[in-house]
């Protein structure tokens, strides 16, 4: 079991910020931003690569979800991001997008 699945059952606590039937949001523990939310869908999917045509929608949600959160924070520039695999920074595999705001952001990351 991960550790975001273990946030989702409320076995360890989190900042949550936005929860529905389908996602749910809370700070990052390690933020690298002003602001650095985590959005996880419920369905324990590993990696976007793990994803099936059946999650298309989930996928657009957590996306949604983002969106909304941005708008909440009267965030006008931000960034998504997803990390798939290690060798790609993934650390925690349950699925997650990153949403990063509040300072300068550089492109491209590392
Ligand atoms: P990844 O590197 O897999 O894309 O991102 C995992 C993120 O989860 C990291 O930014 C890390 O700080 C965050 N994280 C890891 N463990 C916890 C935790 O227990 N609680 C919260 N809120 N965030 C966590």
């Amino acid at each position: 079991m991960t550790i975001f699945q273990k946030i989702i059952d409320r076995e360890i606590p989190a900042e949550i910020v936005y929860e529905d039937d389908r996602a749910l949001a809370f700070k990052d523990i390690n933020p690298q931003a002003p602001v650095h939310i985590l959005v996880i869908p419920k369905k324990p999917i590993a990696k976007v690569a793990d994803m099936t045509t059946d999650d298309k929608e989930l996928a657009g949600h957590l996306i949604w979800v983002a969106r909304e959160i941005a708008a909440d924070q009267e965030l006008d520039d931000f960034r998504l991001v997803v990390n798939n695999g290690s060798g790609a920074g993934q650390t925690v595999f349950h699925l997650h997008v990153h949403l990063l705001g509040g300072r300068g952001l550089e492109w491209p990351p590392g």
